[in-house]
């Protein structure tokens, strides 16, 4: 295998716009492709560690407004239907009734209590985290890369950035 070194982030970026994408969509084929790819990921995790940061923070900005440009949250929902454990009572309360606070502190994968089918109720006044969910936008993306991979196992946006960075990355 042949990796590139790429130098000259801002070309790279403007041709990215141009690459007609396949992307995937189907929230099961990416849980269970997210897991057999669970050793994949970990080197491609020390690989990326070798890169420039601002390179990779830059690339993944790149990709992830192409790729969420066409993708339909409305369709999707998983985020909303698959929340992640979270420890604080006082965070939780947002996602769960009072009465499953202890039931649900350490759960994975439980919908939250705002949701109509694939919709929120709140939608117009959701809080922070579901409104910077999935997160692709923030700096240091290779040393979230942990969370970022639990992430890639439910939404389709994270698993098509991660996937289209290999290609990017480690093409031969
Ligand atoms: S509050 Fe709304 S956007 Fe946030 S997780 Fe619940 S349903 Fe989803
Ligand atoms: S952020 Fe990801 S998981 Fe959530 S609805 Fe959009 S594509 Fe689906």
């Amino acid at each position: 295998m042949v990796f590139l070194i790429i130098d000259n982030p801002l070309v790279i970026c403007n041709k990215l716009k141009q690459i007609d994408m396949k992307l995937e969509r189907n929230i099961e084929k990416i849980l269970r492709i997210a897991l057999e790819k669970r050793e994949e990921n970990k080197t491609f995790r020390q690989l990326l560690q070798k890169q420039n940061a601002n390179y990779v923070d830059a690339l993944v900005n790149q990709l992830n407004d192409t790729i969420a440009a066409q993708i339909d949250c409305l369709e999707c929902g998983n985020c909303c239907h698959n929340i992640r454990p979270i420890a604080s009572d006082k965070v939780l309360i947002n996602y769960v009734e009072p009465e499953n606070i202890e039931k649900y502190k350490y759960s994975m994968g439980f919908a939250c209590k705002n949701l109509d089918g694939n919709k929120c109720i709140i939608y117009s006044e959701r809080y922070d985290e579901c409104r910077m969910f999935p997160y692709l936008y923030r700096a240091d993306f290779v040393l979230r890369l942990p969370g970022v991979l639990q992430n890639y196992e439910i939404c389709p946006i994270v698993f098509n950035v991660v996937e289209q960075l290999k290609i990017k990355i480690l093409k031969t």
